[in-house]
């Protein structure tokens, strides 16, 4: 393995700053990690303390005051929560259907593939032919799915805390750039702002990227298994999957039949996130209100025996 590194400063040569100097600009674990991710996504990779960290970074550093951002409609529902924290800054955000065209105007436009808890794909075709800037939060595809730089989008997000750290156990975010004058930018930006990923999540981010391809199919095997079982139970509504991943949400018929579920639940841990090795179960209109079906369950499933993640679902929808 790489080794770990949580230096903060390495001396100058001759006097003179090298590739590494003070934490806050670059560290060595830092751009191992980076450069491994990079390698994935088909650009520069960049990472920041937490997902929303990256989205905050790139948002202030590669926007112009009064930009408009269209985002996609039941994205994460934190970021639409930071464009209106971050409003009396002069960024301005627009929600849309992210399965057709972006409004004309947008100077970025934000998507998210697929949506969470919605599970929707963007049409990232339209969103690229669009005069504006193209960024992809895929944090739900991850490179084994989707790279969307070689579609021509400018960014991808992701929050590292999901798949890509897969373990429950690391707090991070990542952009991946394009081209290599928007990271410069970013580069520069983060530096300054100081909004830096520690040595220790990236030093576990490399870890866990070793596994990444394998842990991907085996939540996309038990995943498909279990969508189609939850679409033939009569106790569920509607399904949501994209045929790929780990992420998926279905309906029961209202609030108080998803808490009865959340509560039932004996293997699958009911709490909040995704992306790890072990499934976690939440409803979602404890967070986001009205905006999703007061029934709606979020489920990641992880690597656990799918037949066993099926009799803890199968009693708690009983
Ligand atoms: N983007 C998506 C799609 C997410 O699901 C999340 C978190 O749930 C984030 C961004 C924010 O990431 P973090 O929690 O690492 O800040």
């Amino acid at each position: 393995m790489e080794p770990l590194d949580r230096s903060t400063i390495w001396p100058y040569h001759d006097a003179r700053p090298g590739e590494v100097y003070y934490a806050r600009y670059a560290h060595p674990t830092g751009l191992a990690a980076e450069s491994a991710l990079g390698k994935l996504e088909g650009g520069e990779a960049l990472l920041f303390p937490s997902g929303m960290g990256a989205t905050t970074a790139l948002v202030l550093g590669a926007l112009e005051q009064g930009q408009t951002i269209a985002l996609a409609e039941g994205a994460y529902y934190g970021t639409s929560v930071l464009f209106r924290a971050l409003e009396r800054w002069g960024v301005r955000f627009v929600e849309f259907d992210q399965t057709g065209a972006p409004p004309e105007g947008a100077d970025v436009v934000w998507l998210e593939a697929p949506s969470n808890p919605f599970l929707t794909m963007p049409d990232l075709e339209a969103a690229v032919a669009s005069p504006a800037r193209v960024v992809v939060d895929s944090t739900a595809s991850t490179p084994v799915y989707l790279r969307p730089l070689e579609a021509g989008a400018d960014f991808v997000l992701h929050s590292a805390t999901k798949f890509l750290g897969g373990h429950h156990d690391v707090l991070l975010g990542a952009v991946a750039c394009r081209s290599s004058e928007d990271a410069k930018r970013l580069r520069d930006f983060r530096g300054v702002s100081g909004i830096v990923a520690a040595p220790d999540p990236c030093w576990l981010l490399l870890r866990s990227l070793k596994t990444l391809r394998a842990r991907m199919e085996r939540h996309t095997a038990s995943a498909t298994e279990i969508a189609d079982r939850l679409r033939a139970h009569p106790a569920v509504e509607t399904v949501r999957y994209p045929g790929f991943g780990g992420l998926l949400s279905f309906d029961v018929a209202d609030a108080e039949a998803a808490q009865k579920v959340e509560t039932s639940l004996r293997t699958i841990e009911n709490a909040t996130s995704l992306g790890g090795v072990s499934s976690v179960l939440e409803s979602r209109g404890k967070w986001e209100g009205d905006r999703v079906p007061p029934g709606l369950l979020r489920l990641s499933v992880g690597l656990e025996d799918v037949d066993e993640l099926w009799l803890d679902l199968a009693q708690a929808l009983s």
